[in-house]
């Protein structure tokens, strides 16, 4: 059964995935290396002046942060059929279920998760092989990303399923109706996590997105990290200053 929030949000990851991450489209070109690199992401277009001017930009440094209590991030998950796009600057799989996160009583309804290589976000300066991100929005439009690093060591079986239907060129998109993808095998057992206020990492670099980052990492083989490498390349923006902004990380 699909509500009508979830046609809704549904309608909102196409936006996100041909507007937003692909910066094709109506939006203009860029890329992660050259004149369309992330320097100059500002320049491209009007549209990405935040890209230039925000303050509260992702990824970040997590720093040693300040320990916090923080509320339990309650995952309600649902398998998915796979739907998986090559958007020429990452892999992206589109989640239509009825699938999301609670954090303080707000909930946010997964739309598509994607991949980095390296990792965004850094830990004490660190880059870690890879990093998810899980794209989720409110009922009031607020975004919410979970970040996920991956490294590299044991295959990763659902990664597996993933990567054999990786799509090889840009604009590519295809449904496997005999893969089936639930979400929360890609998290790590243990959810503590990172929380701070950010951006989206790509053009339009839009800001007042949450940020929880996971702790603990899941594994990925040195293959698995090799295959996507060899489709996207190098898909990070560099860190971008905190400007004041808090970590919090729960002890
Ligand atoms: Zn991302």
């Amino acid at each position: 059964m699909i509500r009508s929030s979830m046609v809704a949000a549904f309608v909102a990851s196409l936006t996100l995935s041909t507007g937003v991450l692909a910066g094709g489209g109506h939006g203009a070109h860029w890329g992660y290396e050259g004149p369309e690199g992330p320097e100059h992401w500002a320049e491209l277009s009007k549209e990405y002046a935040t890209c230039g001017t925000g303050t509260r930009q992702s990824p970040i440094d997590i720093p040693a942060a300040i320990s916090a209590k923080l509320p339990v991030i309650k995952f309600d998950f649902e398998h998915a059929t796979l739907e998986i796009l090559n958007n020429g600057h990452t892999i992206q799989v589109n989640h239509d279920e009825d699938s999301s996160i609670t954090v303080s009583g707000e909930q946010f309804d997964l739309l598509q998760f994607h991949f980095h290589t390296p990792s965004e976000n850094t830990v004490g300066g660190k880059h870690h092989d890879m990093e998810l991100h899980m794209v989720h929005k409110s009922a009031k439009g607020q975004l919410a990303v979970v970040g996920v690093f991956m490294e590299a060591g044991k295959k990763n079986e659902v990664l597996s399923n993933i990567w054999e239907h990786m799509p090889a060129n840009a604009g590519d998109k295809k449904k496997v109706s005999s893969v089936r993808i639930h979400p929360a095998d890609l998290l790590p057992a243990d959810r503590s996590y990172s929380r701070f206020n950010g951006s989206l990492t790509t053009p339009p670099c839009s800001e007042g997105v949450k940020w929880f980052v996971m702790t603990n990492p899941i594994e990925v083989s040195a293959e698995q990290v090799k295959r996507f490498a060899k489709a996207i390349s190098e898909n990070n923006r560099p860190t971008q200053p905190l400007n004041g902004r808090f970590v919090l990380t729960e002890p």
